[in-house]
This record gives C-alpha cells, structure tokens and sequence, in this order.
C-alpha cells in the first residue's frame, strides 16, 4: 500500500476534525466581547444616573440653604415690624416681609421640586443598580462558560495541529500540492475513498475495474465528477478502522446492491 495515499487520506481525516472544530468556536470569541461591551455601556448608564441623583441632591440642599436664610430675614422683618416709628418704615418693612414671604413660598415649591426629583433620581439608580448586579452575576457565569469552552477547543487545535505535522510530512510533495489545491476549491474534502463503487465525495460511479485497481492501494484517481481525489476502499479502511458512510440513503442503497454480489 502506498505510505504517501495513506497517510494523504489520514491528513484528511485530521483537517476535517480542524474544520469541524473551527466552526463550533464559531462566534464565541465575539460573543464574549459584545457581552462585555454590553456591561460596560450599563455601567456607563448606571453611572449617568447616579450622577443625576447627585445633581439634584446638591440642588435640593441649595434650595434648603437658601430657604434658611431667606426665613432668618423673615423672621428679623417681624421682629423690626414692631420697632418702627413712621409709616415710611412701616411699608418698607412690610414690603420686605412680603418679598421673603414670596421668596419663602418660592423656595419651598423650588427646594420640593428637587426633593422630587432626587427621590425619583435615587430610586431610580437603586432600582438599576439591583437589576445590573443580576445582569453581572448572568453575565460573568456565560463569560466564564464562553472562555471554559474557547480554552477547551485551543486545547483540541494544538493536538490536532500537532498531528497534522507529523502525518503531513509523510505525505509526498505532489500529493500533497494537488490535495491543497482540491481542498480549497471543494469544500474542505480534497481526498475520498470509495465506498461501495461510489466516490466517497459525490456518489458518483466508479467503474468496477478502477475500483479493483484502486483497492490495492498504490494509486490514486480522481474523480470525473466532483474532481477530487479517490483512493480504494482498503486505503480508507486501514484509516477509519471501518467503513465509513458516505450517506444515510446511498449506504442503504449501495449495500443492497453489494449483498447481491
Ligand atoms: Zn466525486
């Protein structure tokens, strides 16, 4: 049996096992970025809110310093009402006691407004707050699978590149040349073996007499229909250990025909 055919075929087993792997990464690595991203534009959010909550608790105390004062003076007006001699002092008092009285009516509707709004700011962020701490618990539980996973398959692709390695060097130089250029152009499979009569690839008829020849092992074809290469059924064989299935229905089919033999 011819080592190169062997081994060609074994390479193949091997890269399909990448490939397959490869996509059931898929999008993991993505996923766990845009699952950051998303935190990190919440906790931006929670923040904004807070900030809000700050804002409206220093307006509130302003108002609340403000409204002191404004009563201290009131309360001084009062006390002057009292002391005064002319009815010149006595309009000018009582309109000052006016004006802190508006002042007064006006703060206080100003200082409840705020309290309003820091009540609902605050809230507001508490509420954020308790739901973003769920968010981060579901969060770091998926990144923490998401990398679990990532982690195993960068485990899986170091073997299997490692054995690709060392089976790729024992696969002559033109075989291998024409089994990249097959690869790329159909699919990820450049080699098939046969399988009851059929290219492996495709499902097309080989001739019988090809199939004989190839089972000996020490040639290849390639096929007339999908183009790729085939090698006998024993290459395949002595690979997979047993016959592999080229698919549900031409098995089925195929093995029909072949208990008729
Ligand atoms: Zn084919």
């Amino acid at each position: 049996m011819n080592e190169s055919l062997l081994r060609l075929y074994e390479l193949q087993k091997i890269d399909s096992e990448l490939d397959e792997l490869l996509a059931s990464r898929g999008g993991l690595p993505e996923r766990v970025a845009e699952m950051r991203a998303d935190m990190a534009a919440r906790e931006d959010e929670l923040a904004t809110i807070r900030a809000r909550a700050a804002r409206n608790e220093h307006d509130m105390r302003e108002f609340e310093r403000e409204l002191a004062v404004v009563k201290e003076k009131f309360e001084g007006y009062k006390a002057q009402q009292f002391d005064v001699k002319t009815t010149r002092e006595y309009d000018a008092i009582t309109f000052q006691i006016e004006d802190a009285n508006r002042r007064i009516r006006e703060f206080s509707d100003n200082m409840a407004r705020a309290r309003v709004e820091f009540e609902n700011s605050r809230g507001e962020a508490e509420e954020y707050s308790a739901e973003l701490e769920g968010i981060r618990a579901e969060f770091e539980d998926s990144e923490r699978t998401l990398n679990e996973l990532i982690t195993e398959t960068i485990d899986e692709e170091t073997r299997l590149r490692g054995e690709r390695e060392r089976v790729a060097v024992q696969v002559s130089a033109p075989h291998m040349a024409l089994y990249e250029r097959i690869r790329i152009a159909k699919d990820g499979i450049g080699v098939v073996g046969v399988r009851n009569g059929v290219c492996g690839g495709c499902f097309n008829a080989i001739p019988r007499q090809l199939v004989m020849e190839l089972r000996r092992g020490d040639k290849h074809t390639v096929c007339e229909a999908c183009g790729r290469i085939v090698v006998g059924d024993t290459v395949a064989l002595a690979i997979d250990g047993e016959p592999q299935a080229v698919s549900q229905s031409v098995e089925v089919e195929e093995e029909a025909e072949g208990s008729q033999e």
